[in-house]
């Protein structure tokens, strides 16, 4: 008999703030296969929308470090499209039921979840619990407790876990976050984050279905906001208060459609975040002591640009910010390079977000933020 989703549901357990997975999967660990540090690792795509298929599957046609080994679909017509497309054995094809007997493919070493956020945590955990090095897509889950089992999965099952916000391999921001480091123009006085799209033509898309998205414009576009004000000020904030706005609450039923948040920095520096579902907008500006960076674009899929105070060259080349991302990642593993995006990152920033919900639930109150340097 064929397994729900309900089925699986049930068999991650809610404890005080955090996952437990009972069943047999617990049993299905596996080790990896041996890894030679010139391999190429082996990727499995986790959900077959279009995130893997215009973005994902492509830039695996590039990397230097992995490669598409698998795919993991619910929908049984995808397996030919893609097993003709990217010549993909029939062993590396699994479904949401089947999936756990990864642990006994040593092809694959990497599991990408590509899945709507409500199912994020559901299959980082079992993948790190067949023993495979995990990336999870943005948001990272739906709130920190989620973040918190997949980081203590990955931990027990001793696999890297990484986020997938591809920016911080992007040279357009790295640029921006050596800036920051380096303190070109002295120290961050002020920053301004803005992402958004216009969304108009599915009101059925997950999107806007809380159960499955766990909020709207703040959990899609909005966790960039967060991140472009964080790595522009070098900072983690140390409060933050928020507004809501809705302009078509006939689409926006479940969700959020605009909100705008302030950090204040404990140098003293303040931000302004905005992020919706109703404007086209992507951006970034940081204002330091002695100068300026703006980026726009600033989170798109590039090519990004970006211009300063002073008359640095802000042309570099493109390549798929994809790309780049999960060679970083392949690289953490093979070569001990740094794992550029930590589950303490995603992490993190669903700490931003439950609290920019509270603070719109409590009429735009300062809601304190404890943060360290956790991310950073
Ligand atoms: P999508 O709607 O195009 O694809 C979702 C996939 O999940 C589909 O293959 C669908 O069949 C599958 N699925 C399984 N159960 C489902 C359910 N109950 N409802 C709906 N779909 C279900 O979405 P997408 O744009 O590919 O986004 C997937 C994830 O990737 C999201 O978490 C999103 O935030 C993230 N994403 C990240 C970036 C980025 O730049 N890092 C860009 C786009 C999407």
């Amino acid at each position: 008999m064929k397994k729900s989703r309900r089925d699986f549901n049930n068999l991650l357990i809610r404890g005080a703030g955090s996952f437990v997975l009972a069943g047999p999967f617990n049993a299905a660990r596996a080790t990896l296969g041996p890894i030679t540090p010139n391999q190429k690792l082996g990727i499995v795509l986790v959900g077959l929308g279009s995130y893997s298929t215009y973005q994902l599957a492509p830039a695996l046609q590039q990397t230097q470090y992995c490669y598409l080994a698998g795919i993991v679909t619910g929908t049984p017509e995808k397996e030919k499209t893609w097993s003709d497309k990217y010549d993909i054995p029939k062993e590396n094809i699994y479904n949401y039921e089947n999936f756990d007997k990864i642990s006994e493919n040593p092809d694959i070493h990497i599991v990408y979840v590509v899945l709507p956020n409500s199912m994020h945590a559901e299959f980082s955990i079992r993948a790190a619990n067949a023993g495979k090095h995990v990336i999870c897509e943005k948001p990272m889950a739906m709130n920190v407790s989620e973040c918190n089992a997949i980081i203590d999965a990955c931990k027990k099952a001793k696999v890297k876990l990484g986020v997938g916000y591809r920016l911080h391999s992007e040279p357009y921001t790295r640029e921006l976050k050596s800036i920051v480091h380096k303190k070109d123009f002295g120290e961050v006085r002020y920053v301004t984050a803005d992402a958004g799209y216009y969304s108009g033509s599915n009101p059925g898309q997950w999107r806007l279905n809380k159960a499955l998205a766990g909020g709207g414009a703040l959990m899609n576009m909005g966790v960039y906001s967060i991140q472009s004000a964080i790595y522009g000020s070098g900072m983690n904030p140390v409060s933050v208060s928020a507004q809501e706005f809705s302009t078509r609450p006939e689409y926006f039923k479940d969700t959020d459609e605009t909100i705008t948040a302030q950090f204040e920095f404990p140098n003293g520096a303040t931000g302004n975040i905005m992020t919706s579902h109703n404007v086209n907008i992507n951006r970034h500006y940081s204002n330091f002591e002695n100068g300026w960076v703006e980026l726009n674009p600033a989170n798109h899929y590039g090519p990004l640009a970006g211009g300063s105070s002073d008359n640095r060259n802000w042309d570099f080349p493109h390549e798929r910010q994809q790309k780049l991302q999960m060679d970083d990642f392949a690289k953490h593993i093979l070569h001990d390079a740094p794992n550029l995006i930590p589950g303490e990152m995603g992490k993190r920033d669903m700490i931003i977000v439950e609290a920019i919900y509270q603070s719109i639930k409590e009429g735009g109150k300062k809601i304190p933020l404890d943060l360290g340097n956790m991310g950073l």
